[in-house]
């Protein structure tokens, strides 16, 4: 998922429409945007791509200097519109706007403890929790209430709050999802990724902190509070391996670089004698550029990726499927035809896709396939928002790298490990739980729901 935030700018709407595009990746189920004028709120959403629910019409309506926006895609919760944000909450002490990215681990017994005291929820997502949980303390002063109800929720989260008045931007302790700071046009803006910053012409700021709040207020000088004295840099690394575009910077990080030289480790920690390298797009393209490089053996496009299959795409029937009818991926066969390849790929969770892709390559006439894999092999559930599913479904928690290779059919396969993906981002402090079960909070139930209590 993704947010956006614009304040103290003319047409906020505008900015963060054109900033939802180039978060478009992050989430393609669903969209909106929510602005304020200083009195009243307007609000768009609906299910599909940026492009499917925005029109001139639409965003017209969306009035005022202050605005959020989210791009969803389920990740737990149901689909449905009642779960596209931003959400809207209407209050006496003054009505707010909330987009969140991420997801909570206790958030069955805040509900509970909510419901128990007369709060009625009108969806499953996790942001309504926080909008309940600022609400149901007693507290005259707004922040001491958001940061008291921040410091009840354990897990991940970037949650954009918008008052007539303010923009809040919370980030959790653990700064498990990324959010950076941007000036734009005498105004703020705020983003699950920087390359959202290039695409409205704003200059990168800063990074919010982990357990910390930044509070925009018009005519004012933003404002910072660390609402949590334990924080600690642990950051997704999965941000870093797949989500982010790599265009953007996350803390300091360039995501293609850091793609690249996790290629370039892979390079000289599993050389294999080959004519080509490839990556699966998009995510994998860095990786391969890197592996190449660094080995001398040329880097080319091996597959096509179709970018405009959209959510309403017709998937092609079994019939048609063995007959070789696949529109999202296809091989650049002459390339391919009695090569050894070398294939990057950024992660195995089910081992589905890469082993389609293997076959598809196979079938094209390569020789060899060895498949490079930029990050460790994936053992744990995620319960922070990204759908890395189940033990049960994670091929690597069910087989070791060898039975992998032969699920896959790949002539070869390795893993990144740990270290290197560290190294590959000059840091020591990322979230690595789906790799080494190390997960950086408690996890209350999501145990329990995931069955899978034996494991620990
Ligand atoms: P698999 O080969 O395990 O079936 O699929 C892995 C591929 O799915 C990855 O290369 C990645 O590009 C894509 N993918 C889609 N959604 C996710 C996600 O939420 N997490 C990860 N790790 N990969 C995902
Ligand atoms: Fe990211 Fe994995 Fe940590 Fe989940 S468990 S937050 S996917 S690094
Ligand atoms: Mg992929």
């Amino acid at each position: 998922m993704g947010v956006i935030g614009v304040f103290n700018c003319e047409n906020a709407a505008e900015l963060v429409y054109y900033g939802l595009h180039a978060l478009q990746h992050r989430g393609q189920e669903g969209c909106g945007i929510c602005t304020t004028d200083g009195s009243d709120f307007f609000r768009e959403r609906g299910e599909g791509l940026v492009t499917e629910i925005f029109n001139e019409k639409k965003l017209a309506k969306l009035k005022g200097n202050g605005a959020i926006g989210h791009v969803r895609y389920s990740s737990g919760d149901d689909g449905g519109l009642e779960n596209v944000q931003p959400f809207l909450f209407r209050h006496h002490t003054g009505d707010f706007a909330m987009a969140h990215n991420g997801n909570f681990v206790n958030s069955r017994q805040l509900r509970m403890a909510l419901e128990a005291q007369g709060s009625i929820f009108q969806s499953s997502s996790d942001t309504e929790i926080l909008a309940h949980l600022m609400k149901m303390n007693r507290r005259r002063d707004r922040i001491e209430a958001i940061e008291e109800a921040l410091n009840m929720i354990e897990g991940a989260f970037a949650f954009l709050i918008l008052t007539n008045e303010k923009l809040y931007v919370c980030r959790d302790k653990n700064g498990l999802r990324p959010i950076s700071i941007g000036k734009i046009n005498g105004g703020y803006v705020v983003s699950s990724e920087t390359c959202a910053f290039e695409a409205i012409g704003a200059t990168f700021v800063r990074d919010v902190e982990p357990g910390e709040m930044v509070i925009f207020e018009k005519e004012k000088e933003p404002l910072s509070i660390l609402f949590s004295e334990e924080s600690s840099h642990k950051m997704c690394a999965m941000e870093l391996v797949y989500f982010a575009r790599p265009d953007s910077e996350i803390e300091n990080v360039n995501v293609h670089t850091f793609r690249k030289n996790c290629g370039k480790y892979l390079a000289q920690l599993a050389p294999v004698k080959a004519d080509l390298v490839i990556g699966v797009p998009d995510s994998s393209i860095s990786g391969a550029i890197g592996y190449a490089e660094e080995s001398g053996i040329p880097y080319e496009i091996g597959l096509i990726k179709n970018k405009y299959i959209g959510r309403t795409f017709i998937q092609p029937s079994q019939i048609l499927r063995e007959k070789g009818v696949r529109l999202k991926l296809s091989p650049v066969r002459s390339l391919i035809t009695g090569k050894r390849v070398i294939l990057l790929d950024d992660s195995i969770v089910r081992g589905t896709t890469c082993k389609r892709i293997v076959k598809m390559l196979k079938d094209a006439g390569a020789k060899e396939v060895h498949v490079r894999i930029c990050c460790p092999s994936m053992h744990h559930p995620c319960f922070y928002g990204v759908d890395t599913s189940t033990y049960n479904e994670l091929i690597s928690a069910q087989k070791d790298v060898e039975e992998v290779r032969k699920t896959i059919e790949a002539d070869s396969l390795f893993f990144l490990p740990e270290e290197y993906l560290l190294k590959a981002g000059n840091r020591n402090d990322l979230c690595l739980a789906c790799y080494n079960g190390k997960y950086p909070t408690h996890l209350y139930q999501s145990k329990i729901d995931f069955n899978i209590e034996h494991k620990f």
